[in-house]
């Protein structure tokens, strides 16, 4: 096979859908798994300026690089076929579609939007689909040189063949076939010389020798037109596929609705991008049905391109969360530690890299997510709880019998000041509560409260440790105060 060469080639018109970053991801991994020489490509596809948003570009970088999702060529490093934003390649698309009018492909119509807005109209009523009805593809020469005269707008359209029917073969679908009369004329490039996505998909496409075009589904519709348009131009076209659609939980297209969408808002939400990575190759693609845990080396390794799916995919938040929870198990503890500053940075609580570290085996196995670290270390970082007395009495004990646990743990901490031994420490706490009476979950609900402010908590010796000796002393004599008052 000759070099492989994949763009993704996004709007900027927001942060990056998971649909569409599982394209990206795609296009990278059937890149990267034929050798060095497999080139991922980033192009901008800015040509609907109306449709963006100002830091479009940097959303969808950042997206990418959530991934590590390098590019070889694209905006910012460049590359062999640039520019790759289409805003800067007008000149380009222009001198296409002159060569086309040139040759017969395509024609300038000079229709006024309300003429256009009365034909739709008139369709409609009628039942019919809406599509341009060819007015300026009969004009004589001299209409034609009388609206230049007038210096009217004009567009350029593709003449699509009336009879016939164009076939483009998808690795994914099979063969796509249309009758060419369902096709319309379509704009190639507006009035304002910017092309439409069309023209300029298939110019860039074939200008920076991409090997193989792979975008979503909801691109179907639009195969005839470039297939023309590849015709029109005599150029080769590469092999296409259409990428199953991502659908929510309830078989509706995947999106708000169904919660977060974006790269951006998982990671925001504590998901790693190993589990990201792992669980949107396997949206559409799988090896087997064994087979549900992949690296990225794996799947650099081992990904098909026939074993993409033309079924949907659905995105389920359980697998996702499930996957999320076993590479936060895969982390090594200092790595954990980093990847968790951020969110008690975004938390506004001063975690120190040290308690941090010894943090992460606390709470690894518990963890689905990386945000969840923050409500169950945050007793940590703040300020002493202010105390619920309901909850530090807990069930089936009062505030004297409370006061008398917490007396009794206060008594056996005292003489491990430097909290050495947990085992021993956490039997003579044990011993305590029998001492008293009390139910170990009744006693050590009472010293939990006292030390975290909360009823769960993450395993109280470790907590007791990490908070250290003085906080923690402290905070049992002010509870203990508030229970004495009761
Ligand atoms: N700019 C199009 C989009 O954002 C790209 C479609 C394609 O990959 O050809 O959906």
């Amino acid at each position: 096979m000759s070099n492989v060469r994949v763009r993704f080639a996004p709007s900027p018109t927001g942060a990056p859908h998971v649909g569409n970053i599982r394209t990206a991801l795609f296009g990278y991994l059937w890149a990267k798994h034929t050798g060095p020489s497999g080139k991922f490509i980033l192009r901008i596809e800015d040509t609907d300026q109306a449709r963006e948003v100002e830091n479009g570009l940097e959303l969808i970088l950042e997206s990418l690089r959530f991934l590590g999702l390098t590019w070889d060529e694209g905006p910012d490093v460049g590359g062999a076929y640039g520019p790759y934003e289409q805003s800067k390649r007008l000149p380009l698309y222009q001198a296409h579609a002159a060569q086309l009018i040139a040759q017969g492909d395509a024609y300038h119509c000079y229709c006024t939007a309300e003429r256009l807005e009365q034909m739709r109209a008139e369709q409609k009523a009628q039942g019919k689909p809406s599509r341009y009805d060819g007015a300026c593809r009969q004009l004589s020469a001299d209409e034609r040189a009388a609206h230049e005269r007038a210096g009217d707008a004009r567009v350029v359209r593709l003449a699509v063949p009336r009879d016939g029917v164009t076939t483009l073969p998808d690795f994914i679908h099979g063969d796509l076939t249309i009758a060419n009369k369902e096709v319309d004329d379509q704009v190639l490039l507006k009035s304002d010389g910017f092309p439409t996505y069309h023209l300029a998909v298939v110019v860039d496409d074939h200008l920076m020798q991409i090997s193989h075009v792979m975008r979503g589904d909801d691109w179907i519709p639009s195969f005839p037109k470039h297939v023309l348009l590849y015709r029109a131009f005599g150029w080769d076209i590469p092999p296409h596929g259409h990428l199953p659609n991502v659908l929510g939980p309830d078989k509706k297209k995947l999106s708000k609705r169904h919660g977060a969408t974006s790269v951006l808002q998982f990671r925001d939400d504590g998901y790693l991008p190993e589990a990201m990575f792992n669980f949107l190759a396997r949206l559409g693609w799988s090896l087997d049905d064994k087979n549900e845990l992949f690296t990225r080396e794996d799947l650099i390794q081992v990904f098909a391109l026939d074993k993409i799916e033309h079924a949907p995919a659905t995105f389920d938040h359980a697998k996702l969360d499930w996957l999320n929870g076993y590479y936060i198990r895969q982390l090594p503890a200092d790595e954990l530690a980093a990847r968790l500053t951020p969110f008690f940075e975004r938390a506004q609580l001063r975690a120190d890299a040290a308690t941090l570290r010894a943090l992460a085996p606390l709470v690894q196995e518990r963890l689905k997510k990386l945000t969840e670290a923050v409500a169950q270390a945050d007793f940590l970082f703040g300020a002493d709880p202010e105390y619920d007395p309901q909850l530090l009495i807990g069930k089936g004990l009062d505030a004297a019998a409370a006061l008398a646990a917490l007396r009794a743990a206060a008594a056996t901490l005292e003489k491990y000041p430097a909290l050495a031994d947990e085992e021993k420490i956490e039997a003579e706490l044990r011993a305590a509560a029998l001492n008293l009476g009390q139910k170990n979950a009744q006693f050590f609900n009472a010293l939990r409260v006292a030390v975290t402010g909360k009823t769960v908590s993450l395993p109280l010796m470790g907590s007791i440790r990490l908070l250290g000796y003085e906080k923690t002393m402290r905070r049992i004599a002010r509870a203990m105060l508030l229970l004495d008052g009761k």
